[in-house]
């Protein structure tokens, strides 16, 4: 047990106290003497527990302003330590539980001398609403004799007959990919009525769909799913068609409600009946339903962007989307220009390259690149790897851990750790730029967690298609492509490049154009941007918002919820949605603090 030397009270000691002082200040409903125990400079992140919102608040103003909104309805009591606390470099770390009038929370704290620093409080699970996990599993077999038996395979048989036919589903999730998988599992749990419906014909048909040399970036520890984790034999990076099929299994055994080959074609909110009109195509039949709740989990990477360019009707070679691109083998020999200098770009670019093609990227501004060993090790070993397992760090804690980060300081966590990686791969990075690459370390050297929560794209995780453009054997070209002739690519500066095949490795727009698509413009507009944290960097404008714009939480629109991100956010966030939808479900209050203002349209 550590002890502080000036005080001679023990660290759990002055987890303790604090805790005993916030619930004696909660009990009392005295936001001000709450907010007082916090340091002057100070984050509390709240994932549901007091707000029904994803939030975070700074200060003590901010404190005792989310309090006052939400202590007397959440009535938190109950807070005590989960494990021993520990100290390092005058930080008190701790893993905290509590309960409030409807759920049971975890949290985790840092106190330092002045009081909290960081606060994480998090809703797990419903009062009366537990999930059937462990003792409280299902018991499957009905032993005795029933002449009226059904059989589980008989029940889901039913189930699927009548849902959206005599039965409507609560929620409807349109997008059938790892996020609305996950979050169907949940629902399921939860015993949710919903329906994951897709376009494509099986679950995992996202991934099969992709490019034919794609693997997974992230590592094995990063990617697992609820309630199923990977097996111990299972790569580290999962080829595209392997992790394809443990989505397609997952929802089988997750007894996920999914339909494949449907197709949402439009949806409309009802504001007097509070209810969804969501209009699909079934495999050619045309059903409507009338949920309460629709989540777009359509994809972050789902709506490509390209550009219009001039000459794209005169260009007599291929082209199309990095998406829609089917990997390298129909062009060995071929000449390829591909626009763009991300992921997909350099994936492409190497796969290419491989069988023989004649490749050329064009860069059209800096890219962040960090070796794959490198971010394995040094970004991402301490929280997922074998080792921090192995340490007793395992996904679900690396995950509050990850979540006990606010995003405000997030930066500051990242800094050291690509200073860490700039002075470890030096050679490497010396190459690319001799080689004329732009490169760049985020607009505050934070690297590439940074960019990807606030804006999505900018970088590459290099998995060797990098050395390939350090040493020239894929050409890279610098420039801005103003139009396209009958043979070539032509740029700002007046370079032409020849090409049978363009490849627009471009991006991805925002994810309320899917709202624009299947709802409409203006509830689009009302809804703004999605994804970004207001941080003021490239593509990433302020104000600051503290929290993943619309993301897994209430947004302008009524009963319209936004789901998706990479297999960490899905697997962890989907926990607060699927409670958020839930609560409503059941009829439980959800005042929601801090609703979202809209600053950005998309
Ligand atoms: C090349 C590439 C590499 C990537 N590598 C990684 C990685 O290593 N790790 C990682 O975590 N992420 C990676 N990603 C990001 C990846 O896109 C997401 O992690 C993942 O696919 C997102 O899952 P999702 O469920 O949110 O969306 P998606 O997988 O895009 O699924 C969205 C689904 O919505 C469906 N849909 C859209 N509109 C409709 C409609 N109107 N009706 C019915 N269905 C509809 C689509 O058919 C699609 O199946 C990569 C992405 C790309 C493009």
């Amino acid at each position: 047990m550590t002890q502080t030397l000036e005080t001679g009270t023990t660290t759990q000691e002055r987890v303790d106290a604090w805790l005993a002082d916030f619930e004696a200040a909660l009990a009392a409903r005295d936001a001000e003497r709450a907010a007082g125990l916090f340091a002057t400079t100070s984050f509390w992140r709240d994932l549901v527990a007091f707000t029904w919102n994803l939030t975070t608040v700074e200060n003590r103003d901010g404190v005792a302003d989310l309090l006052r909104a939400t202590m007397e309805s959440t009535d938190a009591r109950n807070f005590h330590t989960t494990e021993e606390p520990t100290e390092a470099d005058g930080v008190v770390d701790a893993w905290i539980g509590f309960e409030t009038a409807v759920g049971r929370a975890r949290g985790h704290l840092r106190l330092t001398d002045e009081g909290a620093w960081t606060l994480l409080t998090t809703l797990y699970e419903l009062k009366g609403h537990e999930e059937p996990l462990g003792e409280a599993r299902p018991m499957g077999a009905e032993h005795g004799a029933n002449r009226n038996r059904v059989t589980w395979a008989e029940a889901r048989r039913a189930e699927s007959e009548e849902l959206g036919r005599t039965r409507e589903p609560y929620v409807v999730v349109v997008g059938g990919g790892q996020g609305g998988i996950a979050l169907g599992a949940r629902l399921r749990q939860l015993g949710v009525s919903h329906v994951v419906v897709d376009r494509y014909d099986r679950p995992g048909d996202q991934w099969r769909s992709r490019y034919k040399s794609l693997c997974l970036h992230d590592p094995v520890w990063y990617d697992h799913l609820p309630y199923l984790d990977f097996p111990k034999n299972w790569p580290v990076f999962a080829p595209k068609d392997k992790i394809a099929d443990w989505l397609e299994f997952y929802t089988k055994v997750m007894e996920v409600t999914y339909w494949s080959k449907t197709t949402c074609r439009s949806a409309t909110f009802d504001d007097s009946t509070k209810e969804w009109t969501v209009v699909l195509d079934r495999d050619g039949e045309e059903i409507t339903l009338h949920p309460k709740q629709l989540v777009l989990a359509t994809g972050m990477s789902g709506k490509p962007n390209v550009p219009e360019l001039p000459g794209q009707d005169v260009f007599r070679g291929e082209q199309h989307h990095s998406s829609q691109h089917p990997g390298p083998d129909a062009y060995k020999g071929k000449k390829v220009v591909v626009i763009g200098s991300n992921n997909s770009a350099f994936d492409i670019c190497g796969a290419l390259w491989e069988v023989g093609a004649d490749v050329t990227m064009v860069q059209r501004s800096s890219t962040h690149i960090v070796k794959s060993d490198s971010l394995m090790d040094l970004g991402l070993g301490d929280l997922y790897s074998e080792r921090a397992v192995a340490a007793g760090v395992t996904t679900q804690k690396a995950d509050m851990i990850f979540a006990s980060l606010p995003y405000r300081i997030m930066h500051t966590f990242q800094q050291p750790v690509y200073a860490a990686i700039k002075e470890r791969d030096r050679e490497f990075y010396d190459r690319l730029e001799a080689a004329g690459f732009q490169h760049d370390w985020g607009d505050d050297d934070s690297g590439l967690f940074m960019k990807y929560l606030r804006r999505g794209s900018g970088y590459y995780i290099d998995v060797g298609a990098a050395d390939l453009v350090a040493n020239g054997d894929v050409r890279l070209v610098q420039g801005q492509v103003v139009s396209l002739s009958e043979n070539a690519v032509q740029l700002k500066d007046g370079t032409e490049l020849e090409a049978d095949l363009v490849v627009y490795a471009t991006g991805y727009g925002s994810m309320n154009g899917w709202a624009a698509d299947l709802i409409s413009q203006e509830v689009a507009d009302k809804v703004g941007k999605v994804w970004g944290l207001g941080s003021g960097t490239t593509k990433d404008p302020g104000p600051w918002e503290g929290e993943q714009r619309n993301m897994w939480k209430p947004t302008q629109q009524e009963a319209l919820w936004f789901h998706g991100g990479n297999l960490h956010q899905s697997r962890h966030y989907s926990l607060y949605l699927a409670l958020q939808l839930k609560a409503r479900h059941e009829g439980i209050p959800t005042p929601v603090y801090g609703l979202q203002e809209v600053h950005h349209l998309r």
